[in-house]
């Protein structure tokens, strides 16, 4: 298990951190296995999707904001309801499966760490397993 530092320097952004995770697990030298993400936050996300056309990732922000309005009517007194909400639907974990010793993403696949309420320092859980 290894535990990365992530800083955010917005309110609301995508990180890429595929090259990050891919150097985590050429360090621990599985070939065969699997690769364990955990966000300890609630109000912070990860996500696997295209990293070749940023637009698609500002499409995904902007549209979140859009379905989830910071200034919505929520009753939590700390007024970011909106980031817990996200938090919640785009999930705090992911799996990748690990082949020949590298992640097996897809051909346009990146792994984003989600702000939802920055700028912050943020914790992120790598759990490798495999042999
Ligand atoms: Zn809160």
């Amino acid at each position: 298990m290894e535990e990365i530092a992530i800083k955010s320097s917005k309110h609301f952004e995508f990180i890429d951190i595929t090259r990050e995770i891919q150097n985590v697990v050429r360090k621990n030298r599985v070939s065969e296995g699997i690769c364990h993400l955990y966000v300890p936050h609630t109000t912070a996300a990860i996500t696997i999707n295209e990293n070749a056309d940023p637009a698609v990732k500002n499409d995904i922000i902007s549209t979140f904001a859009k379905l989830i309005p910071w200034n919505g009517f929520y009753t939590h007194l700390e007024g970011n309801s909106a980031a817990h909400i996200l938090s919640t639907i785009v999930g705090v974990s992911a799996v990748i499966p690990i082949s020949r010793g590298e992640l097996t993403l897809g051909r346009w696949q990146g792994i984003y760490f989600c702000e939802f309420d920055g700028p912050r320092i943020r914790r992120l859980i790598v759990s490798i397993m495999g042999e």
